[in-house]
């Protein structure tokens, strides 16, 4: 990130003479030195066009050798709560300040400050990924700066919104009675769908609200394994975050479709009314998959709203090999998926998909008189689909990372993820000391350090922890852990272009010398002969 202006004004030069000769007169003379930004702001106006013009040679530069360099750097940082506010001034600035001064703390401070989730070491979550096309597609929304919130404010955000949505769905095999809306995040898509369930289920709550009107206790059900958005959806909705019901998974984390049946029944006789279920399509621990057909044979015949969350898994529904996983979709009331996590988009990007999107437009629409006006001639204005009015222009990004890879490119990336993940499996397998923790599912593998012991029980948890605390403090790695059948285990999710099988097994040579260092092991000792403490 250092030391490019030399480079910076060679591309420059290149770059100007490959566009020819039209814009050539109104550029400044590349050879002159640089002002200083708006150290010698006396005039109002933004940066004058030749500077900024410099500004984003350099920015290039800045980004492409982040991106050449990111393998070198820490994966996490060595920071310690607060150490990067007090490198910050607390005050905020009178005085202007030079672009190149502001850039110089991003490469001192908040560089040496982030953790690299690009980075090809990063094995977190469900992996994440930054790619060329998607930061060219962030970069050229920026200078748009639209408001989408109405066809009118934006014809083109909104009708290629609608545009990505369709494609989207069309990967996903959805049936076209699916009307989807961009948000930013699973959290709010699950809460605006579970809004139109209570709308149903309570005609006018949107009017009159839920209070004093003599309404049952409403009970959502989702899998002890799914994410906590449900709870947040709860809260937020004011149905209660204590009426969300845990139904017990089985031994592979999916639905106990029977649990599920119980708990709706013994809801019933209670009198507590069934709003909705929420079964999920790559969990958040294991990526498991809940029993959709089953699940949405039960809510027909209870006439309970399901909503699919497969903000992780529904992605991996590109790949041919993997359309079993949309059994049961089209009985769904609403889906949500992330295409932040496995559909290659920069984050934020979640589609909630509604059957009948007029459902959700009846709960949300609102036009007050100062937009009537905006709302005319458009069939479609965004804003009517949820809280937000004002609304990014999410659908470009998506646009140009999807033209720029093309279905095949993603299923080509998805296959090396699917592929990697399984090589991680079995170097586990063929290791007495660890062992895996559930089934491999999608880019995600769950395994733990046993030390050789079969059976090991909670006195190995604390390692177990440790290990990823050490891995991730190396800065060579960063990975994560949860619990399952409360045991603590580690987690890599699989999803980033940059990584490689070197990478992992790099990663994997890291884990197991944290572990027996951790353990005070002899990994040439066997496992009968170790101390009882890692037994
Ligand atoms: N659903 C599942 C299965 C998840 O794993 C997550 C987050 O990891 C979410 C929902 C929430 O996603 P978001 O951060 O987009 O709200």
């Amino acid at each position: 990130m250092q030391g490019h202006s030399e480079r910076s004004k060679a591309k420059q030069n290149a770059v100007e003479e490959s566009r020819g000769g039209t814009l050539k007169a109104a550029r400044r003379d590349p050879s002159a030195p640089l002002r200083s930004g708006r150290d010698d702001k006396a005039s109002l106006g933004d940066t004058p066009p030749e500077e900024f013009r410099e500004q984003l040679h350099r920015l290039a530069d800045w980004i492409a050798d982040y991106r050449a360099n990111l393998e070198q750097l820490r994966v996490a940082p060595n920071a310690v709560p607060g150490s990067i506010q007090r490198a910050l001034p607390s005050e905020p600035p009178d005085a202007a300040e030079s672009f190149e001064k502001i850039l110089a703390d991003i490469d001192r401070i908040i560089v040496p400050g982030m953790v690299h989730w690009g980075h090809p070491s990063f094995l977190a979550y469900f992996g994440w990924t930054v790619t060329g096309p998607s930061i060219l597609g962030e970069i050229v929304t920026a200078p748009l700066n639209v408001n989408a919130m109405t066809w009118r404010t934006s014809p083109a955000a909104t009708e290629l919104e609608t545009v990505v949505i369709g494609w989207l769905r069309q990967w996903m095999g959805l049936p076209a009675e699916f009307g989807g809306v961009i948000y930013d995040t699973a959290s709010v898509g699950v809460m605006h769908a579970l809004a139109v369930a209570r709308e149903e289920a309570a005609p006018s709550t949107r009017k009159l609200g839920l209070t004093s009107r003599g309404l049952p206790r409403f009970r959502i059900y989702t899998s002890d394994q799914a994410h906590s958005s449900a709870e947040k959806a709860a809260i937020a909705l004011g149905l209660g975050e204590e009426n969300v019901v845990r139904v017990a998974s089985d031994s592979d984390f999916r639905m106990d479709v029977s649990a599920l049946r119980e708990a709706v029944t013994r809801d019933l006789a209670e009198k507590l009314k069934p709003l909705a279920v929420i079964a999920t399509v790559g969990t958040t621990s294991t990526a498991s998959v809940d029993p959709i057909p089953e699940i949405a044979k039960i809510c027909r015949e209870n006439n309970i709203w399901l909503h699919i969350d497969g903000a992780y898994g529904g992605g991996f529904a590109l790949l041919p090999e993997f359309k079993g996983l949309t059994e049961g979709w089209a009985d769904a009331d609403s889906i949500v998926i992330n295409p932040h996590k496995t559909v290659f988009v920069p984050l934020d990007f979640s589609v909630l998909y509604v059957r009948d999107i007029e459902r959700l437009r009846r709960v949300f629409t609102l036009v007050p008189e100062y937009l009537r006006g905006d709302t005319i001639e458009a069939e479609k204005n965004y804003m009517d689909y949820g809280i937000q009015l004002g609304r990014r222009f999410r659908a470009l990004k998506a646009w140009v990372i999807w033209r720029s890879f093309g279905r095949e490119g993603m299923v080509a990336f998805m296959r090396e993820h699917l592929r990697l993940a399984r090589l991680f499996g079995e170097w586990v397998k063929g290791s007495s000391d660890f062992e895996l923790s559930a089934p491999i599912s999608m880019g995600v593998i769950c395994f733990r350090f046993v030390a050789g012991i079969v059976d090991a029980g909670p006195e190995i948890d604390a390692l177990n922890s440790k290990i990823v605390e050490e891995v991730n403090a190396s800065g060579k790695a960063y990975l994560t852990q949860t619990k399952l059948h409360g045991r603590t285990i580690i987690r890599i999710g699989l999803g980033n272009v940059l990584t490689t099988e070197r990478h992992l097994a790099e990663a994997w040579a890291l884990i197991r010398k944290t572990a027996f260092q951790v353990g005070a092991i002899d990994p040439a000792t066997p496992a009968r002969s170790r101390p009882r403490a890692v037994r």
